[in-house]
Formats: C-alpha cells, sequence, structure tokens
C-alpha cells in the first residue's frame, strides 16, 4: 500500500508560509519563507490536516501526490518547523 506525500510547486509559491502554519509537524520554511516539506508519507494522523493544508493554499501550490512506501519524513522539513514554535 502507497501513501502520500506533500509536493509544492515554487513558482506558484508565494512564500507567505501559510501551510506550514497549519502543518508544523510537516512543513518547515527555508530562510526565503518558502515550505519545506516532507519527502516521506503523510503520517495517517496528520492526512486530514495535509488535505486542509492542501485545499487552504490560496495559490493552489500545494499538492497531496502518491508517496513510495517506504518513505519517512524528511529530518530537516521536521526540524524546521520544531524550530519555530521557540
Ligand atoms: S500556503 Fe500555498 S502559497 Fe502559501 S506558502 Fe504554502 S504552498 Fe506556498
Amino acid at each position: 500500500m502507497t501513501g502520500t506525500r506533500l509536493r509544492v510547486d515554487p513558482v506558484a509559491c508565494d512564500a507567505y508560509g501559510y501551510c506550514a502554519e497549519l502543518l508544523p509537524e510537516l512543513i518547515g520554511v527555508d530562510e526565503w519563507g518558502y515550505p519545506v516539506v516532507s519527502s516521506g508519507a503523510v503520517p495517517a494522523k496528520l492526512v486530514d490536516l495535509a488535505r486542509k493544508a492542501v485545499a487552504d493554499c490560496p495559490r493552489r501550490a500545494l499538492a497531496l501526490v502518491d508517496a513510495p512506501e517506504t518513505g519517512a519524513p524528511a529530518p530537516a522539513a521536521v526540524r524546521l518547523a520544531s524550530s519555530r514554535r521557540g
């Protein structure tokens, strides 16, 4: 069984980071404010929040796409998200 992962279209993204506020567990931001998303599968407990982040993206730049079965959250994205909480 495969899951889903997040993908950002950097051309469409406005870099305000709204998605990172909605889903800090999987989305951090880089030094310019562009989202850095986990490259692994979205954990089942976060799928609803991921769908909301996708639906609420004002530029339609965030998407859920098929992920390989073995994917795991990227430590860098999680680290970025955690560091934003203070
Ligand atoms: S909500 Fe959409 S437009 Fe805004 S930073 Fe996230 S991906 Fe980019």
